[in-house]
Formats: C-alpha cells, sequence, structure tokens
C-alpha cells in the first residue's frame, strides 16, 4: 500500500517558534540505528544531536526488550563489525553478553545497553535531548531544515544541516513528504507486532534438564538457553501448550507464536520474544499501538499463568518486566532511491555503494506469507544493502537509517534484524559528517567513497 502525506512547517513559520539550537547533524530517534548513528556522526566531528522520547537510548534493543541480536555471519564470523562489534565488547566487559556455541555474539543485557550507548554518544562529543518527541518537520521547498520537538520546554524548533531519521516507523520522512508504503503488497498486511516481557527467579538448572529431555530443537548451554514454538511445527512443546488450552489456562491465539531466550548478566531471567499481537496495527498509529499494548498485557498474564504451572523451573517466577514499548517489526517503509527486492536477496547482490552485508533470512512472521522461488542463502553467501536505499525520494537533507529503509515488504523482512540497523546507523551518521565537510546532499554523496570510509573506520564491506 502507498502513502504520502504532508505535514510541513515552513521556514519562517519555525521561526516564530522558541529555537532550541542549530546543529550540522540531528538524529531523530536514539534506538538501535540511531544511537550508532550519533556515534558515529560525533566521532567524525561534527556538532550533533540525537533526540530520544524514552529517557535512554536502545529503542527497540532495550524499551521493547529485544534480545538477542539474530546472527548475520559468514565463516562463523559476524558481517557487521565496526561500531556494532565495540557495543558488543563493552557489554562483553560488563558480564552483560555473551558469544553462543554457534559464534553469535549478539546476546546482550537490554539494561547495560542503556548504558553503553549512552556513554558512547557522550565519549565521542554528541549531545542528547531525552524525553523528546519529534512531532514536526522544518521544510524550504524540497529542503529539510530541521525538525520540530515537544517536551517539557515546550515547542521548540531544532535546525540542522542534516537529518538522520531513526524513529524506526520514518516519522520524519512521512512528515516531509516522503513517499511510502506499508504492510504486503496484496492487501497491505504488516508483520504482526509483539509485546515482550521478562521473568525473574526462573530455575536455569531445572529448566535446562527439562528442556533437555522434553525439547529436542531447544538450545540449552547455561547459562545460555533458547526454546521456542510455533503451533503445527512439529515443536515438542507444543503438546504443553495444547494442554494450557485445554485446561483453559491458555486462549488458542496465545499459541501463536513462542520464543524464549536467557539474558546475559540477568541470572535467572528468561527473555520471551512474545505474546504476538493479533490484528493488523500499524507502528504509525496510536490506537493501534495501544490495543496492542492492552491485548499483549492481556496475553502475558495468561502466558506467565501457563509458565508457572506448566513449565518446570518456572513454580516460583515472578513476571519481572513487561517491555516500555510495543515491538514493531514493520511500519512505514519509504521510497528512495533503491527499493531493495527479494530478487536481491535471493541473487546475494552486491552494490558499489553498499552500507551492509545481510545473510539472514527473509522471516515473515505472517504464516499466510510465501515467496515463490524462495531459497535462503548459503553458508557463504550474502547480500548488500546500498546507501541509496537510505535516500528517501523527494526530500533533501535526509537519511533514513532504520527500519523504515527503502525495501520490499520481503526484503525487509530479511535486513530489519538488528546488526544491519546498527550498520546503516553508523553509515549514516558517517554519511551526515561527509555531507556537512563537503557541502553536499546526501543524494550527491559519492557512495563508493562513503563505503571506503566506512571500512577505514572498522566496518567490514
Ligand atoms: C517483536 C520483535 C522481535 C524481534 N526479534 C529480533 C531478534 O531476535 N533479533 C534481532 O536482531 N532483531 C529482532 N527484531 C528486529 C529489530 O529489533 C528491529 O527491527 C530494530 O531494532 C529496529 O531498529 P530501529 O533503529 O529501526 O528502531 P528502534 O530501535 O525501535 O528505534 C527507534 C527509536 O526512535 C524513538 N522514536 C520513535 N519515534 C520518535 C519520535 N517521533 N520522536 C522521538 N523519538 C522517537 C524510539 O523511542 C526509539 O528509541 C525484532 C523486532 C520485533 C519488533
Amino acid at each position: 500500500m502507498l502513502y504520502a502525506y504532508r505535514v510541513r512547517m515552513k521556514l519562517e513559520e519555525a521561526r516564530r517558534l522558541n529555537p532550541y539550537g542549530c546543529f550540522d547533524v540531528v538524529v531523530a530517534g536514539g534506538g538501535t540505528a540511531g544511537a550508532v548513528a550519533a556515534i558515529a556522526a560525533a566521532r567524525n566531528g561534527v556538532k550533533t544531536l540525537l533526540v530520544e522520547q524514552f529517557g535512554f537510548l536502545g529503542g527497540s534493543g532495550s524499551a521493547a526488550l529485544v534480545v538477542p541480536m539474530m546472527p548475520n555471519h559468514v565463516g562463523g564470523m559476524p558481517l557487521v563489525r565496526g561500531i556494532s562489534r565495540e557495543i558488543q565488547q563493552r557489554l562483553l566487559e560488563m558480564g552483560c553478553a555473551a558469544i553462543d556455541k554457534n559464534g553469535n555474539e549478539g546476546w546482550f543485557n537490554p539494561e547495560a545497553l542503556k548504558f553503553v550507548l549512552e556513554e558512547m554518544v557522550l565519549e565521542a562529543g554528541g549531545r542528547i535531548l531525552y524525553f523528546t518527541f519529534v512531532e514536526d518537520v522544518i521544510m524550504d521547498g524540497d529542503e529539510l531544515r530541521g525538525i520540530v520537538i515537544a517536551n517539557k520546554s515546550g515547542r521548540q524548533a531544532v535546525f540542522s544541516k542534516i537529518v538522520v531519521d531513526s524513529t524506526g516507523d520514518g516519522d520524519v520522512a512521512a512528515l516531509a513528504g516522503v513517499p511510502f508504503e506499508s504492510g504486503r503488497k496484496e492487501d497491505g498486511v504488516s508483520q504482526p507486532m509483539s509485546l515482550r516481557f521478562m521473568v525473574g527467579n526462573v530455575n536455569i538448572e531445572k529448566l535446562a534438564v527439562f528442556l533437555v529431555e522434553n525439547d529436542s530443537r531447544s538450545y540449552v548451554d547455561p547459562p545460555l538457553i533458547e526454546f521456542a514454538m510455533v503451533p503445527g511445527g512439529g515443536w515438542p512443546l507444543e503438546k504443553y501448550f495444547n494442554e494450557g488450552v485445554e485446561e483453559g489456562i491458555l486462549e488458542d491465539s496465545d499459541m501463536a507464536y513462542f520464543q524464549a531466550f536467557s539474558v546475559p548478566g540477568m541470572p535467572g531471567v528468561i527473555a520471551f520474544n512474545c505474546p504476538r499481537i493479533i490484528g493488523n496495527f500499524k507502528g504509525f498509529n496510536a490506537d493501534h499501538l495501544t490495543e496492542a499494548a492492552i491485548q499483549g498485557r492481556r496475553r502475558i498474564s495468561r502466558l506467565f499463568k501457563f509458565l508457572r504451572k506448566k513449565i518446570p523451573g518456572f513454580e516460583n517466577s515472578y513476571l519481572a518486566m513487561t517491555a516500555q514499548m510495543v515491538g514493531v517489526r514493520e511500519s512505514r517503509r519509504i521510497i528512495g532511491e533503491y527499493v531493495l527486492s527479494a530478487q536481491d536477496y535471493f541473487n546475494a547482490k552486491k552494490f558499489e555503494d553498499a552500507v551492509s552485508r545481510n545473510r539472514y533470512p527473509i522471516d515473515i512472521h505472517l504464516p499466510t506469507s510465501h515467496l515463490p522461488g524462495e531459497r535462503k542463502l548459503g553458508p557463504e553467501e550474502y547480500h548488500e544493502i546500498p546507501f541509496r536505499s537510505l535516500i528517501p525520494l523527494r526530500v533533501e537533507n535526509l537519511i533514513v537509517a532504520c527500519r523504515a529503509l527503502s525495501a520490499s515488504f520481503e526484503a525487509h523482512a530479511a535486513v530489519r534484524i538488528q546488526p544491519n540497523m546498527r550498520a546503516i546507523g553508523q553509515a549514516a551518521g558517517v554519511a551526515a559528517a561527509l555531507c556537512v565537510k563537503k557541502g553536499v546532499r546526501p543524494r550527491q554523496l559519492d557512495g563508493k567513497e562513503l563505503r571506503e570510509t566506512l571500512i577505514q573506520q572498522g566496518a567490514y564491506l
């Protein structure tokens, strides 16, 4: 489904607002990609402001409790390096990350992530503005000149040479009039949301014994544990869920998707990648988000009862936390200079202006979605994401570095994982700094030069 709307504040009007300041680069949204974008821009010597609606950084990785990062490897080595690996290294030093037996370096602690990202932005010389919502854009024709923010201090104008939209939902891009799509082509249905949660005081040893004896598909290497159940897929735990439904503890739809992980640095805690929210909800609709949060908490209360009653190790557990942020897998996808496609994925396509490398599969959580010619990439294969997928049509001085990048529904389902978001965040920060220094627009920036600069700064491209 194609959307476009324009709610633009003109430059003259913005000049009448209280000014917050003038910056080289403003990053809207301090989440997975945005925090990294701010670190990268500030390290490259430009005056950088990071604006975030919550009082901490990390976005989906902290506020939505999305742990761990999914593996994105070739030959046992991560395809995404650079700042992402620095983050993991710092978390490891705090005892708040782990590397599993399969070589996945992506296990992390969502609370520790807040501390690490904040220090890294500040150390780089970036400025952070928390508790602040980006609510409008400042336009001069098709030139984006900044954003309008709202917070306890009121409504203020932030002027900037380059804006990086890392809101996850492409809020800045949509406000500026960038065309976007949402959902799959045939019916506009988006990937389902989830409201994630964490349970404490789990007897991990007892759970591990139960999983080894009853769930051949689980990953058990205490303290690292992963287990899952998807109905109809032959998952060993399904019989326990069926009992839960028969006994009236669970509703049928609570079973739609279930996945759980241990959390480094939080002994006895298990984090859940569920419950799935049923309905075609959009991450850019406040009513949908509200309904998802309410539906999610109702499902969590049933799932928690089920765990305590049916899964050994959970008998004395407590509900530690439900996520502050509803987990949104897919909402807006901007139309950019290049729309990454499923064919690019299947053909393991490479680009001169590549900013990230991916071999994570096309992961669509809608049971009715099927891809013609579907295949997973081989162990040594990967495809790339071009910088042009971060450059929106129609609007100048804007880089979209978040899951709202320009990709088809299917390609998006592969690249949306956190390692790629961190990589495109780093690329956007470096690109924004290069634009400021050279006095060019992002659309005019030489993608090959950007790639070379990223390689010099630790990216694997
Ligand atoms: C349920 C679920 C499970 C997932 N599982 C995995 C997984 O296991 N592993 C994995 O690697 N990936 C997983 N993903 C994907 C991945 O977590 C996300 O795609 C990725 O983190 C998105 O990063 P982002 O930077 O685009 O957005 P986010 O990390 O969500 O950051 C957006 C930031 O912008 C802020 N913001 C938004 N709007 C505004 C505004 N108007 N003003 C100010 N601030 C604003 C938000 O508060 C947030 O901090 C999952 C996603 C979901 C939803």
